[in-house]
């Protein structure tokens, strides 16, 4: 038996198709296909704007750079994510720090942050960005968090890595309704992909046209934008020190493809996520939060058990053929962290609920091609697990 992933891309033949279409057309890099696939993101979203590049990575280090993030300013987020969402600080030149995660829903705990915020601003050292991250899928409480952010100054991207398709009330996410920029991932195990890919959206035209500089270097050849003589039409000049984080053509014919499949992506993910919910029912441990006003894209299913068992259960499931996995270590832990840690912020006593995630959690596989027979077959072994590891 082959193992099962806990999460896979799929190629459709129409994929395949629009990528040799690109691939044969006349402009294989940023041609015309790019600003389609921003267009249909927009569409999607209801944002204004949408720059694509070449990774979400790209995208959360030109949305911080957008936002004039440098040495001296802080930016926070959430300890239980993947390392890009505070890497983007350290691109910058800027310091991280971290905010507790909530014991339910595993995102941002709001009053952590409130509290927190209190203490900065009698420190002087309130954040200039927060990067909220909607883990698994799942929005973090937007409206409180867009509140404080008015009290206390700072700006907001939304790392959306895992939600494109995903609702907070009654806005899809991405719409910038509660945030600054919000940023998408394209990566193969996330909803949709174009490969390697990302893409950053705002509703303001100035961090838009910021973020496209970026992405390419810096320069521009709109000679509205020059400075001092335009030598000819060959003329081009670099305003920022930017980066090439260009998407190609190639990958965005296949973004644009998959992203016309995102509403039944969704649809397939919300389907497993019930019925995990069911067939999990008589167990004793911990769901993903459900609430009316987030509508999850199910991008990762977590599921918590007793920290004395869960190593054995993982070790039991992967002897099983079940490619679960745990996402996150929280970031504090990692080496570079430890060693870089100028103002002895990355203490595991500071972030209980975080610790706490770390230790039970996780990751079963998802993805619209599971089977109904492998989730029950998932669920046996996870009840034969739980008894034998009692
Ligand atoms: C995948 C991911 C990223 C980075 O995206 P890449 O496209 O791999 O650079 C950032 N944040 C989170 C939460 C992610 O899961």
């Amino acid at each position: 038996m082959k193992t099962i992933p806990y999460g896979k891309q799929r190629i459709t033949k129409e994929d395949v198709q629009a990528v040799t279409e690109a691939l044969t057309s006349e402009l294989i890099t940023q041609g015309p296909i790019v600003p389609s696939f921003e267009q249909a993101l927009c569409d999607y979203t209801q944002a204004q704007f949408a720059v694509a590049v070449n990774s979400g990575t790209s995208a959360l280090h030109i949305a911080c750079m957008a936002l004039n993030l440098g040495k001296n300013d802080w930016l926070w987020t959430t300890p239980i994510s993947f390392v890009a969402s505070s890497n983007c600080a350290l691109y910058c030149g800027a310091k991280v720090d971290f905010v507790d995660i909530n014991s339910e829903t595993w995102n941002i705990d709001v009053s952590c942050l409130h509290q927190k915020l209190i203490k900065a601003k009698k420190d002087n050292r309130l954040p200039k960005i927060l990067v909220a991250v909607h883990l698994c899928g799942l929005s973090c409480e937007m409206q409180e968090i867009l509140n404080l952010s008015k009290v206390f100054g700072f700006k907001i991207i939304e790392d959306a890595s895992h939600a494109i398709g995903g609702m907070y009330k009654d806005k899809p996410i991405g719409s910038g309704k509660y945030s600054d920029i919000t940023v998408f991932s394209f990566h193969p195990v996330k909803t949709i992909t174009t490969g390697e890919g990302g893409a950053a959206l705002t509703n303001r035209a100035a961090l838009s046209d910021k973020m496209r500089l970026l992405r390419s270097h810096g320069i521009t050849k709109d000679e509205n934008l020059m400075l001092g003589n335009v030598d000819g039409d060959w003329h081009y000049q670099q305003l920022y020190l930017g980066y090439n984080y260009r998407l190609t053509d190639i990958q965005a014919a296949l973004g644009c493809s998959q992203l016309k499949r995102l509403k039944s992506i969704i649809r397939k993910r919300q389907k497993i996520a019930s019925n995990y919910d069911k067939l999990l029912n008589e167990f004793d441990l911990k769901k993903p939060y459900k609430a009316e006003q987030h509508n999850s894209a199910n991008h990762l299913y977590v599921i918590r058990v007793n920290r004395l068992q869960r190593k054995n259960i993982f070790d039991f499931l992967r002897h099983h053929q079940i490619g679960v996995n745990v996402h996150y270590m929280p970031i504090y832990r990692h080496p570079f962290y430890q060693k870089n840690d100028k103002h002895q912020l990355y203490s595991s006593f500071l972030f209980p609920e975080s610790e706490k995630y770390y230790a039970e959690a996780i990751t079963l596989p998802l993805y619209p091609e599971l089977k109904y027979n492998e989730q029950q077959y998932i669920v046996s072994k996870l009840k034969e697990a739980l008894q034998v590891n009692k």
